[in-house]
Formats: structure tokens, C-alpha cells, sequence
């Protein structure tokens, strides 16, 4: 393992650097991984900034490799999409997502988080039936469709294809859709015509300097706008200090996720937290 700085240690050679064989032996590892309970989801909380109430959770995997310990998924991800195997491990994801957020309901009930955000690659995307699969999973976890966020990259939608038909079909279940990482990707505006959205996920990037009153902070005030005018929930990403959340509440933001909030924790620590009379 060599130092990434940030006190990150990867253990795999870096997705740029990798060929075919590494990405087959990650997929394999991976595969081990899904069969052996090496993986497992932690949940980050999005919150209404006013108040700090938690509105809903992103699902973000893990997997804690027996030799090589934590692997990140920005490590791991790449490489299940390229072989394929994000199809299956998807699948997975969606159904624990699900169950879990049916577990709060019953355990919480009206303070359970209203809606659980689950990570959805353009592979997966493009699987024609991935919407039927989606039905199927609320339908046997029994979660309301209106319980569900599917985010979705603004390249994965634009890959063309099946994936905008696969959208418009979630959509038509009932499930709420955010654009993940908006302004990154190169198709944003015209998306937004095309494309069932519900939810704006502003980037992290705008959010780190919108402090400064630099472009990014310019861009982070057009996308609030852009959200307003388009009646979208926008959320700002990856807000980590007091200062770019009370900056990004006067732009007009009104829901966040980020450290400055909580970091991801696992579903019983979650279950814990809300549970407690003043977290609510
Ligand atoms: P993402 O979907 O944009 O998820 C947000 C990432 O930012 C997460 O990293 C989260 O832990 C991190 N984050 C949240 N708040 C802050 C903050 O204040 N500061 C900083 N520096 N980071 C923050 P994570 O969990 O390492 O995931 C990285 C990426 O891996 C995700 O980016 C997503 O693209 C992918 N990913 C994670 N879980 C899944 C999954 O279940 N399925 C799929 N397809 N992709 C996933
Ligand atoms: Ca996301
Ligand atoms: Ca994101
Ligand atoms: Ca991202």
C-alpha cells in the first residue's frame, strides 16, 4: 500500500494505471467479496439546513478486504463497472438500501429518514429492465417508491441509449431521481429537459470556494437559481465547515450533505442517533 496523502492508502494501483488483468483480479477478489459479507452500505445523512433534521440518506458501499483492509469504492467501483460485475453488486446494493430503510420505518416510524439515496451506475443503467428490476425489489421489500432516490450521473444519462427510457420508467413508479455531481459532467442544461429529474446534487467543487465569492461560488448561485426557477430540490455536496453552509443558506440552499453534518455511519449508529428525542 503507498500514501495517497489525505491519509488515504491504496491498495490497488491507481484506476489510471491498472490493465486488464488488475481489473480482473479486483473483480475477482469483489466477487469473493459479495459471496462472504466482506461488503457491507453506510449512510450518510442529507439534512434540512434550517432546523439540521435529517431529510433523507445516501447509501455509499464498503468493503473491508480481509488482507488488505478498508477498500474505498472510488478504488473498486471502476473496475466492477468495467467488467460487468456493477450489474449484480448493484442489485445487491438496491436491495439492502431497501430493506434497510423498511428496518427504520418499522423501528422509527415517523422519524425514519424520508427517503434513502441509492448510487446507480450508467452500466446499470443501460441493462434494459433495470427499471423492472427496480419494481421488482420495492415490491418484495415492500418500501414506497417515494422512499427511494436513484442518483444518477449526468454522463451515465447522456451515455444515451436505454438509459433515458430505463429513467423516465423509475420515474414512473414513483421514485424520486437526482443528478449526481451536477455541473461536472458536459450535457447539464439540456438534460434537464430531457431527463425525470427531481433532485440537483450541486458538486462538492462549488461548494468548496463559494466562500471566496470566485467562480465557483457564481456557479453555486446559478445552480440554486436554476433549481428554483425548475422547482428541483437542489442539495449541496461536501459541505465540510460552518461557513460554506451559512454562505450557501444565504445563496438560497436549503438542504446538505457533507462532514460538517455527519459522515457516513453505519445503520445501526444512524438507528441510534435517531432515536435520541432532540435528533430528530
Ligand atoms: P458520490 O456519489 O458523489 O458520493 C459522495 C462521496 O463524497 C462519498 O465518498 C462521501 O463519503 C464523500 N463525502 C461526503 N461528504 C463529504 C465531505 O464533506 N468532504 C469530503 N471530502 N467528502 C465527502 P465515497 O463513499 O468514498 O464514495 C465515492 C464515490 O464512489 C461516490 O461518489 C460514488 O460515485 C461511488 N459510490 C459509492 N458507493 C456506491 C454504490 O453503492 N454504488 C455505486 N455505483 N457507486 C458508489
Ligand atoms: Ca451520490
Ligand atoms: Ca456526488
Ligand atoms: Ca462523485
Amino acid at each position: 500500500a503507498k500514501s495517497q496523502g489525505r491519509g488515504r492508502y491504496v491498495v490497488y494501483t491507481p484506476d489510471m494505471d491498472r490493465h486488464g488483468a488488475e481489473q480482473a483480479r479486483i473483480a475477482a477478489d469483489l466477487r469473493v467479496a459479495m459471496d462472504t459479507g466482506q461488503l457491507h452500505l453506510v449512510y450518510q445523512p442529507i439534512v434540512a439546513m434550517a432546523g439540521g433534521h435529517l431529510y433523507g440518506v445516501e447509501a455509499l458501499i464498503r468493503w473491508n478486504h480481509p488482507q488488505r483492509g478498508p477498500v474505498g469504492p472510488v478504488d473498486f467501483i471502476p473496475a466492477a463497472e468495467r467488467t460487468g460485475l456493477i450489474v449484480p453488486l448493484g442489485a445487491w446494493i438496491l436491495g439492502e438500501a431497501c430493506r434497510q430503510a423498511v428496518r427504520w420505518q418499522q423501528e422509527l416510524g415517523d422519524r425514519a429518514p424520508h427517503t434513502v439515496s441509492v448510487n446507480v451506475s450508467a452500466r446499470q443503467l443501460r441493462e434494459a429492465g433495470f427499471a423492472t428490476d427496480v419494481a421488482a425489489v420495492l415490491q418484495q421489500t415492500g418500501l414506497a417508491p417515494d422512499r427511494l432516490t436513484i442518483e444518477v450521473t449526468e454522463t451515465a444519462v447522456f451515455d444515451g441509449g436505454t438509459a433515458l427510457n430505463e429513467l423516465h420508467a423509475i420515474k414512473a413508479l414513483g421514485v424520486t431521481i437526482a443528478l449526481d455531481d451536477f455541473g461536472t459532467g458536459h450535457s447539464s442544461l439540456g438534460l434537464l429537459r430531457t431527463c425525470p429529474v427531481d433532485t440537483l446534487k450541486v458538486d462538492k467543487s462549488f461548494v468548496d470556494d463559494v466562500t471566496q465569492g470566485g467562480q465557483q461560488a457564481v456557479v453555486a448561485e446559478a445552480l440554486i437559481h436554476l433549481s428554483n426557477g425548475l422547482s428541483l430540490r437542489a442539495v449541496a455536496e461536501g459541505v465540510e465547515t460552518a461557513e460554506q453552509a451559512d454562505a450557501l443558506y444565504r445563496l438560497g440552499y436549503r438542504y446538505a450533505q457533507g462532514y460538517f453534518y455527519d459522515r457516513p455511519m453505519p445503520a445501526a449508529d444512524l438507528s441510534a442517533r435517531l432515536s435520541e428525542p432532540e435528533m430528530r
